[in-house]
């Protein structure tokens, strides 16, 4: 088998760790696999050299970011494939300079184009373990770029499309995707399965543990994704595009405690308002997710809608700015807010789910503040300060202990 393996920073976190993978991986090559693995800068490494570039320059460019960021995915191929070497196993590293893995040119957020596998493929020939830089790129100017934190995910995922391997295996220091974050919900159990889709929907509750792009790139390659554990032999959870029918209808409730929701008074009820305030937030790059309008009267509306938290500042420099423009007069950014998702593939063929939703926040005296749904998602808005305890609810309604 090809497999594609990536371990985080955590797995590769101290020379142990390292040599704890290299073992893993002289097994594996060792039962015939043939073996690309992708992995990050060692622990917090990136997070140093972010904290060593604000000591000497705050607002350092991002190409040289970039050149300096990649150097902590060098150290940890480098030092695996000399583990790999102490056991005995033919072991080689690459940068994304050597392999050519051509990226946009779009410093700290690149992403990829198109991945040459000759050099891979020679290697892999010469029956050696290949161990690739995760996080970083090439753009056509020949300079270094990566792909945004937490991109190495993305890294194996695709090489993985690039070289059609048979699984791609992302290894970390969690043994799964959980139904809800365990910290928050005791009752949150691992799933053996979940679809890309609704991964991606939960992109909040897998925070941290999957990069949003690598699913994307697994759902459009359908690649088959399995994400578990570097410390333990626990099954982890596969991600693919349909998981078996005799499923639960709700896979996980998500908790966002990171948005914030701007109320726009006194819009003119005609046709073009939401269009000129909703175009102007979009071509300056601010994700909405829940809009709620009112029922307009003598001529004016109210639009209701959440953003990040992160761009709320922006946002209150816009609408103040384009207030006479916009043609509303007044607008207010809650912070106290959060938002609770329930996310499962088989709720599109189940009606009902909403009212259990309701029904169950109200059983804890949770009041909703704004409610949207898709196919497969409920999020509603509801205080901050009710937030865990809505989560459980919510959780605890849907998804039984095993
Ligand atoms: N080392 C990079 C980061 O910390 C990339 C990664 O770990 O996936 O964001
Ligand atoms: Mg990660």
């Amino acid at each position: 088998m090809l497999i594609v393996r990536k371990y985080g920073g955590t797995s590769v976190g101290d020379a142990d760790r390292i040599r704890h993978v290299a073992r893993k991986l002289a097994a594996a090559w060792r039962e015939g696999n043939e073996l690309v693995v992708v992995l990050s800068a060692m622990g917090k490494t990136t997070d140093e050299l972010i904290a060593k570039a604000k000591e000497i320059a705050p607002d350092a460019s991002k190409r040289e970011m970039d050149m300096l960021l990649a150097t902590g995915e060098q150290i940890s191929v480098a030092l695996c494939a000399m583990a790999l070497g102490e056991l005995g196993v033919p072991a080689i590293s690459l940068n994304a300079f050597q392999v050519r893995m051509h990226t946009t040119s779009a410093y700290g957020n690149a992403r990829f184009k198109k991945i040459d596998t000759e050099r891979i493929r020679h290697e892999l020939e010469a029956k050696k373990v290949v161990l690739v830089t995760g996080f970083q790129g090439v753009n056509k100017y020949d300079d270094v770029t990566t792909l945004g934190r937490g991109g190495s995910d993305t890294t194996a995922v695709a090489l993985a499309a690039a070289l059609q391997a048979d699984l791609c295996e992302i290894y970390t220091d969690v043994d799964g995707i959980y139904t809800a974050d365990p910290r928050i919900v005791p009752t949150a159990r691992k799933l053996d399965e979940i679809t890309y889709d609704e991964m991606l929907n939960l992109a909040t509750l897998g925070a941290g543990v999957l990069h949003n792009r690598s699913v994307e790139l697994a759902k459009k390659y359908g690649i088959p994704l399995v994400l578990r554990s570097s410390l333990s032999d626990a099954e982890g959870t596969v991600l693919k595009e349909e998981v078996k029918v005799e499923r639960m209808l709700v896979s996980g409730v998500a908790l966002d405690k990171t948005v914030d929701r701007v109320s726009v008074a006194g819009i003119p009820d005609r046709p073009g308002s939401a269009f000129r305030l909703f175009d102007l937030l979009a071509r300056n790059r601010i994700n909405i997710d829940v809009i709620v309008q009112s029922a307009g009267h003598d001529g004016k509306q109210e639009i209701s809608f959440t953003i990040a938290e992160a761009d709320a500042q922006t946002v209150e420099k816009l609408l103040s700015e384009n207030r006479k423009k916009l043609g509303f007069d007044s607008f207010v950014i809650d912070r106290d807010i959060a938002k609770v998702s329930i996310v499962g593939a088989g709720m599109i063929s189940h009606p009902g789910i909403a009212s259990k939703v309701f029904e169950a926040l109200f059983n804890v005296g949770v009041n909703i503040e704004m409610i949207t749904t898709s196919e497969i998602r409920i999020s509603v808005i509801i205080a901050k300060d009710q937030a865990d305890r809505a989560c459980r609810a919510v959780h605890d309604m849907f998804i039984t202990e095993d």
